[in-house]
């Protein structure tokens, strides 16, 4: 007791310098040579929960295991032999509680007595764990930032649907700080009638995402063709992920699931909301194939609407969506809708400019790319491809009986007969007027005329419009058929062989199928 009262006396730490130490919200401990606790503050008491009475007088790595970091890294020593302040900064420490960790900075400075010696030390402790978690928060914020940034460059590069939704996908699940398990998305049809699953992806290495990226930039490579080609691991899970979603389908109208509450909502919805509102249920297909414990549902919006959702589904490496976590992932929707709604307003306008305005059916221009193109792909297969040019018998008649309108109405419901009735890799399109073509791939001469007699019987046999009595009106076709290579060597060649034979079938009487083979024996 003598030695402390001396202490005290020598650093004058009664009255104001001791009730300061008391106010100080920092841990302050003064010690002598011995590492004997002369001064232990409030705060000193408040952190070890060790009283001051008990303190005083015991060596100060006793008193509480916090303050083992002093002799470990030499701080008291140092100051006692060198006389110069030490320090140490943000040294992690258990928590005295056993949960966590803390972290707290050291400042030892040496106190001198009346005759300059050095008779111990004062050691200040200041908490910085709250201020670590906070350089940590915004660490990773600025990480979040920077890779949102980086997504939306990479999405502002394609114009393709698929490739977005691919980009969006792997954003949520490859790249950044929070990375999920799986992401999905769902988007709301034409007539915004039901959400339709479209593309799902797993967790894949980030490298590899950043260069497949890369890779989509090519507008000449399409997203399955160049994943396929060179990434077949990812292109089987994402096929087999997106295979499972696409069969999931929702009416928008229908507040109870999900999927429709997140668009009707037009806001986010966590499986914590869920567990708290039972009123709303995860699509069963949805549970059975992704588990969905622990998730974000959020909204693409485009002027107000939702155009479609998107999951992060973390169930397997569950975390909590809230807060920072979450403005990450509505920043991330407004890149994602803005992406998707491009792709599709460009893909409505390239598809207009691909396909006839009064049949819906494909343009001459159209037309004549795609033969090209499938004569090509013949040629490098050693393959077939045929041709039916077809033309209304007629219809000028027609026309001058029943009225252009009535005449328009055929043109159209031709137009629709050959959509259901062509196979989805025939190509059907309106050549001009009323002549019209289909192109045949893989398709022999043989085949293509028994086609070419079915569709003609159809036509025949199908009432297109009817008169201003209401009585059924028909029209009947005549059609040349030509293949590739039997009568022709390329695509005009191709045009001219069918276009040959259907005239010999008007000539002939109308309303029958002639064979290029049968011209070409003709003219023999
Ligand atoms: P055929 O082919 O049997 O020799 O006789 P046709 O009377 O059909 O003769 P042609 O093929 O030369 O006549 C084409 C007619 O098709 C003339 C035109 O009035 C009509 N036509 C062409 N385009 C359209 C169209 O867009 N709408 C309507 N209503 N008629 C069209
Ligand atoms: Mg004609
Ligand atoms: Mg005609």
């Amino acid at each position: 007791m003598k030695e402390t009262r001396s202490l005290e006396e020598t650093f004058d730490l009664g009255g104001v310098s001791k009730r300061l130490a008391e106010c100080l919200s920092a841990v302050m401990i003064i010690v002598d040579l011995n590492k004997h606790v002369h001064v232990f503050n409030a705060a000193a008491e408040r952190l070890t929960k060790c009283p001051s009475v008990d303190a005083v007088g015991r060596r100060i790595t006793k008193v509480h295991p916090i303050f083992e970091i002093l002799d470990e890294q030499n701080l008291l020593d140092r100051t006692f032999q060198l006389g110069v302040p030490s320090e140490l900064k943000d040294v992690r420490i258990p928590s005295p509680t056993g949960e966590g960790h803390l972290y707290f900075s050291f400042i030892v400075d040496p106190l001198l007595d009346g005759t300059g010696q050095i008779a111990g030390a004062s050691i200040m402790a200041f908490d910085q764990t709250e201020l670590m978690r906070l350089r940590g928060t915004l660490a990773r914020q600025n990480e979040d930032l920077v890779i949102l940034h980086e997504v939306s460059n990479v999405l502002r590069s394609t114009m393709d649907v698929d490739k977005s939704l691919f980009i969006i996908c792997t954003a949520l699940t490859s790249v950044g700080t929070h990375r999920n398990d799986h992401a999905m998305v769902f988007l709301a049809d034409k007539e915004r009638k039901v959400l339709r699953g479209v593309m799902a992806a797993g967790r894949y290495g980030d490298r590899e995402i950043w260069k497949v990226w890369h890779d989509l930039l090519d507008p000449n490579r399409s997203l399955n063709g160049m994943l396929d080609a060179n990434y077949p691991r990812i292109y089987k899970r994402t096929a087999r992920l997106t295979r499972h979603v696409g069969k999931i389908e929702v009416p928008l109208d229908d507040p109870h699931w999900l999927l429709s509450a997140v668009a009707r909502r037009k806001s986010v919805i966590t499986s914590d909301d869920l567990r708290r509102d039972s009123s709303i249920e995860v699509h069963p297909e949805l549970k059975r194939r992704f588990r969905m414990t622990s998730f974000a549902a959020l909204p693409m919006m485009v002027e107000g609407e939702a155009i479609g959702i998107f999951i992060a589904n973390a169930s397997r490496n569950p975390r909590t969506f809230e807060g920072q976590s979450i403005k990450v992932l509505e920043m991330f929707a407004d890149q994602a809708a803005l992406a998707i709604n491009n792709g599709l307003l460009f893909k409505r306008v390239a598809e207009r400019a691909e396909r006839d305005s009064l049949t819906g059916l494909y343009n001459h221009g159209h037309f004549q790319s795609r033969l090209a193109a499938e004569i090509d792909r013949a040629r490098r297969y050693n393959d077939h491809v045929s041709l039916l040019l077809f033309d209304i018998d007629f219809f000028k008649h027609f026309n001058d009986t029943y009225g252009h309108q009535t005449g328009d109405q055929v043109l159209i419901g031709i137009g629709a007969l050959l959509q259901k009735t062509v196979r989805l890799t025939d190509i059907a399109a309106r050549y001009g007027g009323e002549e019209f073509v289909v192109v045949l791939p893989h398709t022999n001469s043989a085949d293509a005329s028994a086609l070419a007699e079915r569709l003609r019987q159809l036509i025949a046999t199908t009432p297109l419009a009817k008169d201003a009595e209401g009585k059924d009106l028909q029209v009947t076709v005549s059609i040349g058929v030509a293949s590739y290579p039997e009568h022709a060597d390329g695509a005009e060649a191709l045009i001219a062989a069918s276009d040959a034979a259907m005239y010999t079938a008007k000539r002939t009487g109308r309303n029958r199928v002639v064979s290029a083979a049968v011209v070409a024996q003709n003219n023999q």
